[in-house]
């Protein structure tokens, strides 16, 4: 086999997915956003926030994200800064809120963003043995590739800087499909649609980057879990077969094509066959 890539469900090489932290009030019209156009995006609440300032009440939060164009994440029960605190304080600060939002929502949460963008080598290692699959941080990386760590996921770009225009029309013009899948990560807090990116910029972003039938629209779990399905597939010595040990489909670009490896299933790439 000379090369294996991945690709994103149906076949796709390009995903698409955003994130918006805090839990506000003023989600609320992204998260209309996001049915109107079929997107999805993760939403990285604080619980021990519900109902302060502008942040939404519990009840408002289940009614608000308890849906499928929504991920709920965690932000920290307080949003504390969890590289300047004692270790305990910001293990308490994490775990709390993912027990919070677990029952509220009984859905699992393995989504983390580091409050204020603020991390140590300690709260990296805390995160993940929480239960956190991957965190995101406020570093925009202005470029389409997977993270190498999935506890320092650099998003590609804020949605209201002049160059998330620039990223989002290269995006859309990328056809190079024999390279590995890549995906477009914006991020924001949705307090920020007002002036100088009001929320008739934001439908058009998203409006122009709705409904590709190159792009996969997915929030920041699924593509986490997708590449990590994708890392999971055990290749024949000879590159003839391959296994698919996960629970979620897989597709990839290999010498005989696009193909799709159909969870707990072993395929002769050959010829298709499921065995
Ligand atoms: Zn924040």
């Amino acid at each position: 086999m000379r090369k294996i890539i991945l690709k994103f469900p149906g076949g796709r090489y390009k995903a698409f997915t955003m994130s918006f932290d805090d839990g506000l009030k003023s989600d609320r019209p992204m998260v209309e956003l996001c049915k109107k156009y079929g997107l999805k995006a993760t939403f990285n609440i604080c619980s021990g926030n519900f109902g302060r300032g502008d942040c939404v009440d519990e009840d408002e939060a289940v009614e608000l994200y308890d849906n499928e164009y929504c991920e709920v994440a965690s932000h920290g029960y307080e949003h504390r800064c969890l590289g300047k605190i004692p270790v305990p304080d910001a293990m308490m600060d994490v775990v709390q809120d993912r027990i919070k939002l677990e029952q509220m929502f009984g859905k699992l949460v393995h989504g983390h963003i580091y409050p204020y963008g603020n991390y140590t080598d300690d709260v990296k290692t805390m995160v993940r043995l929480a239960g956190f699959e991957y965190c995101r941080t406020a570093v925009d990386c202005q470029s389409f590739l997977l993270p190498k760590d999935w506890y320092e996921w650099n998003p590609t770009s804020h949605i209201g800087v002049p160059a998330a225009q620039e990223l989002l029309d290269k995006f859309l013009a990328y056809n190079e499909s024999y390279y590995e899948g890549v995906v477009f990560y914006v991020w924001a807090h949705t307090y920020e649609f007002k002036n100088f990116f009001p929320w008739e910029r934001v439908e058009e972003f998203c409006k122009k980057i709705s409904g590709h039938d190159d792009i996969w629209y997915a929030t920041n779990l699924e593509i986490c879990r997708y590449v990590k399905a994708y890392r999971s597939l055990e290749y024949f010595a000879d590159g003839t077969h391959v296994y698919n040990p996960t629970q979620i489909d897989v597709w990839i670009g290999c010498d005989y094509g696009t193909k799709m490896i159909p969870a707990g299933k072993l395929i002769d790439l050959r010829t298709g066959e499921a065995k």
